[in-house]
């Protein structure tokens, strides 16, 4: 299909994937349609190179074959909807991106290893890529952890030849709503949590989502401890779990303080992939994205050596349980990416006494059970943010006696400094904290009532540790 052309196609929604859609169509020759607000800039780009800007519209306009959405567009959106009951297929940009793969003249295009989850994609992804590269191919990371699918499938190198040959594929559950033929060599559903729930409509359709991965992958990877995602694994054709205890036969495990493979390897004992000790990041949690970056490398039939060099060599992604300093014997970890109750829940269970900052947009997530679970963990609180009396309330009722301190911020019509906000909230944390614990910045929630996104969130606090001196 890949020099096929796809006639009028609309693309509904210009950020970084719609737009790196819109150019690899008309590079093609395809006509195309561009709805929905964009940068002047890009529009002014994308208009020069031949799309037609219709501005912001309710339905799609005759003669319309394709529509290519993106993330931000719900599925009951009226445009979607009528073009659905119309007939007009409607996919994401990872769709249209395996449709318009590319290939050397008698090879197959290059093979996609995919990933899903709630949490750990794209560490994951990001493993896969440093442990296929390790393993010598012209690898790459792409889709939702950044890098759009359509330009990285399209790629060529000085040659004219593919500039890849293997695929580390990083997919949400909005992108895999609008997949249906999407065919990875290997796919991962790390695990599956309540989040997002409002976008899909119901937490079964948000797992079926994630589901979609599988159909159409001839191995299928999962983490054992989550039941969700290893359910879904468990109806697939080849199963290959992943565990933090002794690897059984078809798994990938930890045995006397190694990644140890026993699902690819021949040997019956299976083989030892690299030491825990040798890899840059940490917690539990890292382990198992470890492990699964490893079975999908092994699908693609990387070696065990490459395995470990790969893994080794990772240093993990920015805001995502770094060390930021460390102050009077107290470590500063920033998570900020720990945006719902079961990232935080990860990442708390990598620390054996923390003082906790916590609270923004909760997303109507339900925060009892990662309290409940995480409370004996913790030697103090620091609560932020929009949501932090509903946080309040369950350390009220499982954690009593750990000392808190709220911090009022994120209120509506309330103007704050996000900045300044984290210096008093790091304030308050050094007053609960001593030496030998961690301050963990693992909100359980989204950062915007505050901070213009996760990464300003993590940049302010290790600004606030650095000013501690
Ligand atoms: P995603 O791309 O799915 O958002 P990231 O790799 O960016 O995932 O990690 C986001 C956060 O989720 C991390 O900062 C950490 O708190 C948590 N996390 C990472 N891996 C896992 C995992 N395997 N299980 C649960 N939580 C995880």
């Amino acid at each position: 299909t890949a020099g096929r052309p796809l006639g009028t196609v609309l693309v509904a929604g210009l950020g970084v994937s719609g737009a790196a859609a819109a150019r690899v169509l008309l590079a093609r020759g395809d006509d195309v349609l561009l709805t929905d607000a964009a940068e002047p800039a890009v529009l002014a780009e994308l208009v020069g190179a031949g799309a037609r800007w219709l501005g912001a519209i309710g339905e799609p306009p005759e003669g319309v074959d394709l529509v290519v959405t993106s993330p931000g567009w719900r599925p009951d959106s009226p445009l979607l909807r009528i073009a659905a009951a119309r007939g007009v297929a409607v996919i994401g940009e990872p769709e249209l991106a395996w449709r318009l793969r590319i290939a050397a003249p008698g090879a197959e295009p290059a093979p996609w290893y995919a990933v899903t989850g709630t949490n750990g994609k794209t560490t994951t992804v990001t493993m896969l890529e440093a442990v296929l590269q390790a393993g010598g191919r012209r690898a790459v990371a792409a889709g939702n952890v950044g890098r759009p699918l359509v330009e990285v499938v399209t790629a060529r190198d000085a040659d004219g030849a593919p500039a890849h040959d293997a695929i580390a594929v990083e997919l949400s559950s909005f992108q895999l709503h609008w997949s249906s033929s999407i065919a990875p060599a290997g796919a991962c559903v790390l695990n599956v949590a309540d989040d997002h729930v409002d976008w899909h409509g119901s937490f079964d359709a948000y797992r079926d989502a994630k589901a979609q991965l599988l159909r159409l992958a001839p191995v299928a990877v999962a983490d054992a401890g989550d039941p969700v995602a290893s359910s879904l694994v468990a109806a697939h054709r080849h199963p290959v779990t992943v565990t933090l205890g002794e690897p059984a036969r078809g798994q990938l495990g930890v045995r006397a303080g190694a990644l140890v493979d026993r699902a690819f390897s021949p040997e019956p004992a299976g083989e030892v992939l690299v030491e825990l000790d040798a890899l840059q990041v940490r917690g539990p949690h890292n382990t198992v994205n470890a492990l699964a970056a490893a079975a999908l490398a092994r699908v693609a039939g990387v070696d065990a050596a490459a395995v470990g060099r790969g893994l080794a060599g990772f240093r993990g992604g920015a805001h995502r349980n770094v060390l930021v300093g460390s102050v009077d014997g107290i470590d500063f970890v920033d998570d900020s990416k720990a945006t719902n109750p079961h990232a935080a829940g990860a990442s708390l269970a990598a620390y054996p006494r923390v003082v906790w900052i916590a609270g923004g947009l909760l997303k109507g997530a339900d925060v009892d059970p990662l309290v409940a679970a995480v409370a004996p963990r913790l030697a103090g609180v620091v609560l932020l943010g929009r949501d932090r009396e509903v946080l309040a309330r369950s350390l009220a009722r499982h954690a009593p006696s750990v000392p808190r301190t709220v911090v009022p911020s994120g209120d509506d019509g309330a103007v704050t400094d996000g900045d300044s906000v984290m210096r008093e909230v790091v304030a308050a944390a050094v007053r609960l904290a001593r030496p030998g614990d961690t301050v963990l910045l693992a909100p359980a929630a989204a950062s915007m009532d505050v901070f213009t996104d996760y990464a300003h969130r993590g940049r302010a606090f290790a600004d606030a540790v650095r000013a501690l001196g």
